[in-house]
């Protein structure tokens, strides 16, 4: 086993529908709930995005079959955003309608800065046909009070995250320290009147800040959702859990594991000193 394969073991589900559906229960059966990713992005050729969509149809099929508590999540890139806007749309659009026969949801997530427009954009466009979809932002990009303001005012529920690709510092905050305050500032901004947001972060001092702020304006615990990634900090999301908010995590599967892998490595500094040591050994 690589020392890499090690690392997406401990946060990707498997490679199949299956692994994944077999994760969400587990999740479950302790009261959280998940929201399944197949795993891809950057998507070159139109074929191989009908196969993106035939995958994720069948997994909203398993996932009603199952009887399990879980959403979905894509990317636009792994539905061609790279090759047209119009044909990710399509695609997205595929997906958001069976999702709206089985009473799904189905969030996007955020990618790299070169494609924030044109989800943003895909969103808001979906939404007005739409009820059941929702996008990710990141505050670590300067735009991000803007489109939080666009998205509460529009009603669409937002996924805050920190934000996980290199970004030029024209864009983005450069300090950890102020995308943490940004982090905070939007989260509020988010909790007072956003459509039910995600907070999306392990960073215990923000989930604090998150209960005390909600306990402080009388915010129910079912206006809102912590959500955290498989593999990380798993005993508090069963805290969480166990205390009454409701905690989703990310339950990400498929053959296309190694970005989504990398990009959690580039995140802890143990990981990555780990993978040196477990190299030059
Ligand atoms: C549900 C969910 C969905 C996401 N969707 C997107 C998205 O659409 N677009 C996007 O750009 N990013 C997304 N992310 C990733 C996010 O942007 C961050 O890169 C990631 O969550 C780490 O930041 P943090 O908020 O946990 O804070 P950090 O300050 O980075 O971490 C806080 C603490 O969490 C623990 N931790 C964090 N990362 C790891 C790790 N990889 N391994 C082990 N421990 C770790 C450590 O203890 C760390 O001290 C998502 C994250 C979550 C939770």
């Amino acid at each position: 086993m690589s020392i890499l394969s090690f690392f997406a073991r401990r946060y990707i589900a498997g490679e199949t529908r299956k692994d994944a559906i077999f994760t969400a229960k587990r999740l479950n059966s302790q009261g959280i709930s998940a929201t399944i990713d197949n795993l891809g992005e950057n998507v070159k050729d139109a074929s191989e995005t009908d196969e993106t969509v035939k995958e994720y149809l069948s997994l909203l099929d398993d996932i009603d079959e199952a009887g399990v508590n879980s959403t979905i999540s894509l990317k636009l890139t792994h539905l061609g955003l790279d090759i047209s806007g119009e044909l990710a749309r399509k695609n997205a659009e595929a997906i958001i309608k069976k999702a709206l026969s089985l009473k799904n949801f189905v969030r996007f997530d955020m990618e790299g800065s070169a494609y924030t427009p044109d989800t943003i954009d895909t969103v808001l466009k979906l939404n007005r046909l739409y009820p059941n979809i929702g996008v990710a932002i990141q505050s670590y990009l300067l735009r991000s009070e803007k489109d939080a303001n666009l998205l509460i005012n529009e009603g669409i529920s937002v996924r805050l995250v920190k934000g996980a690709y290199r970004e030029p510092p024209e864009i983005a905050f450069e300090k950890k320290s102020d995308v943490d305050r940004n982090y905070e500032s939007l989260m509020k901004k988010l909790l007072l009147g956003g459509t039910r947001p995600a907070i999306a972060t392990h960073d215990e001092k923000l989930i604090n800040e998150a209960m005390r702020f909600a306990n402080e304006k009388n915010i129910p615990k079912d206006r809102f959702e912590f959500q955290m990634l498989l593999g990380i900090k798993r005993t508090l999301q069963r805290k969480l859990a166990h205390d009454g908010y409701a905690v989703r995590v990310y339950v990400p599967y498929g053959k296309n594991w190694l970005p989504y892998t990398m990009r959690r490595l580039g995140e802890r500094k143990e990981n990555l000193l780990f993978v040196v040591k477990n190299i030059f050994d």
